[in-house]
């Protein structure tokens, strides 16, 4: 087993993901058999209990733990299997190590951050590797910023780790910033050559350095950094803007060959990589022979990466069509019962993202009220998928004040309600139903077909509220279309209009099992209506 660890250096927001990803996808191109992580220094268990401004996407994994949003890169970029031991926070890190010591575990002890808390991350790196004989190369990317108090201890345990392991099995990686000072015309090597002198404090060399630029690195500046930074001048690496695509991000990296660099660092026997596959799959993005226009109605419509995966897979199922996709962002708050004409009135689809808490419903439900209406292609997820209900049962059943018990608690109809496990629950932490469930595709049905007619299929959900089955008679009457429930406990998981070109609602998320090459089902059925819109 060899190991990767991509820290970073300068400023947050460098794409370290998108390197650690990018790395990834090349080496598996190169025939090895590789694995994708996230250590983050922050407090939280997980991220699942931080708001999207503070954090984006909460990215949900099969086995349900609610992980960063790199890990849904990690998944789209690569065939990396990833569960909830891939994803370690420092909360996590010391809710462990004070739960050994009330055990008594450490008994006699003083127990201190060394060696007690590195050791609690050196076991980890340890656990996953035991749990995955057959992996190559583990790469683990480290939140957050060299020189950041609270990544110390990550830093600090993979420094002992490569000495414990071997230092010939670890490639450090250190991703930077090399800053364009216009007024001067130049590229600043500086900030650089400082957060590798602060890695260098706590004792760990890197082997390759990773240079994000706007524009190309030059032989001088590279020669410069190779000598301040003690590597190779070889290992200095551009990482430059990509112009279309973050699926661009491994073919700039392959400019410099990164993957025949690890390789080399590792001492890996391994092939050179056949990216066609990828290459034509940019190339879909790159090149679209159609164009639509698609509103994204939510609440974090400002925020980048609040619909992460949303929006990738509408990229992905994109490029199957060979097809932009404009994302039109709606602020739902923005919609009442008078302009939706006017803010969605000429888009191709329009799609309802999960959410939660009461902010912006009632222009979320206008919005689907008008897709339903107009017969515009609509897709709702999670949240999306509850509004879908409650219009449905307030517009074509009639029950005018039909809600979700999450918005209001004494709706006369509360068609979508907490069932009953979910009702004692106090802890906000991991409480949801989460993870990946088995349900029951209902033959018939638009997303029979579209699952290309499978009877059982396997989706992540991540909430608490659920359709409520006493009201199924009533709106199944009025014509909704129940597609699909779960195989447990038979709670709705797909509803359909049939009476529409395409009307289709999940309470599960599609979005993160969408990759490159292989757009999901659903939002590969919602961009072909769009498109024959
Ligand atoms: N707030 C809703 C619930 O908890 C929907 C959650 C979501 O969209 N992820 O059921």
């Amino acid at each position: 087993m060899k190991y990767i660890f991509v820290t970073g250096g300068v400023v947050s927001s460098l794409g370290k993901g998108l390197a650690a990803a990018s790395i990834g996808t090349l080496l598996e191109h190169r025939g090895l058999k590789i694995l994708l992580q996230k250590f983050d220094p922050y407090l939280n268990v997980d991220p699942g209990t931080m708001s999207p401004y503070q954090h984006g996407e909460v990215y949900v994994l099969d086995d349900g733990a609610e992980t960063d949003l790199d890990l849904g890169h990690y998944e789209r970029f690569t065939k990396t299997a990833l569960s909830q031991i891939n994803s370690l926070s420092s909360g996590q890190v010391f809710e462990n190590v004070i739960k050994k010591e009330r055990r008594g575990d450490y008994l006699g002890k003083t127990v201190q951050f060394i060696p007690h808390v590195t050791d609690e991350i050196k076991d980890r790196i340890n656990l996953v590797t035991e749990k995955n004989p057959d992996v190559d190369v583990i790469i683990t990317e480290i939140g957050g910023t060299v020189g950041d108090i609270e990544g110390h201890l990550f830093l600090e345990a993979l420094r002992q780790f490569s000495l414990e392991v071997g230092r010939e099995k670890v490639c450090f990686i250190h991703v930077t910033l090399l800053p364009l000072v216009r007024a001067a015309g130049e590229i600043k090597t500086k900030p650089t050559q400082q957060s590798v002198a602060k890695l260098r404090e706590i004792g760990i060399m890197p082997d390759i350095i990773i240079c994000r630029t706007e524009h190309d690195l030059d032989d001088a500046n590279k020669a410069k950094i190779a000598m301040f930074c003690n590597v190779p001048v070889q290992n200095v690496v551009a990482f430059r803007d990509v112009e279309n695509t973050i699926y661009e991000c491994p073919l700039d990296l392959r400019k410099d060959k990164i993957d025949r660099l690890v390789a080399d660092v590792l001492n890996l026997k391994s092939e050179t990589p056949n990216l066609s596959a990828w290459q034509d799959f940019v190339d879909r993005i790159v090149n679209p022979t159609n164009e639509i226009n698609i509103a994204v109605v939510g609440k974090y419509i400002e925020l980048q990466d609040a619909y992460k995966s949303i929006y990738e897979s509408l990229t992905i199922s994109g490029a199957a069509h060979r097809t932009k996709v404009n994302v039109l962002k709606v602020d739902a708050e923005k919609i009442d019962d008078k302009n939706a004409a006017k803010i969605i009135g000429e888009v191709d689809g329009i799609l309802i993202p999960g959410g939660f808490g009461d902010r912006g419903i009632e222009g979320k439900i206008e919005a689907a009220r008008y897709a339903r209406e107009q017969k515009i292609p609509f897709f709702g997820i999670c949240l999306g998928m509850q509004i879908a209900t409650i219009e449905f049962a307030r517009n074509v059943c009639g029950l005018a004040e039909a809600n979700s018990t999450e918005f209001t608690k004494d709706s006369p109809h509360p068609v979508i309600c907490l069932q009953e496990e979910q009702q004692g629950v106090t802890d906000m932490g991991g409480s949801m139903r989460l993870g990946s469930c088995e349900s029951i595709l209902i033959a018939g049905t638009k997303s029979h077909k579209l699952y290309g007619g499978a009877n059982r299929i396997h989706e992540r959900h991540r909430h608490r509220y659920e359709f409520n089955s006493d009201y199924q008679n009533q709106l199944q009457e009025a014509g909704l279309v129940i597609a699909s429930v779960s195989e447990k406990e038979g709670l709705v998981e797909i509803i359909e209009n049939p009476d529409h070109p395409f009307f289709v609602a999940a309470q599960f998320h599609p979005e993160f099992k969408s990759k490159p090459n292989l757009p999901h089902p659903l939002f590969f059925g919602f961009m072909e209506a769009c498109l024959n819109r």
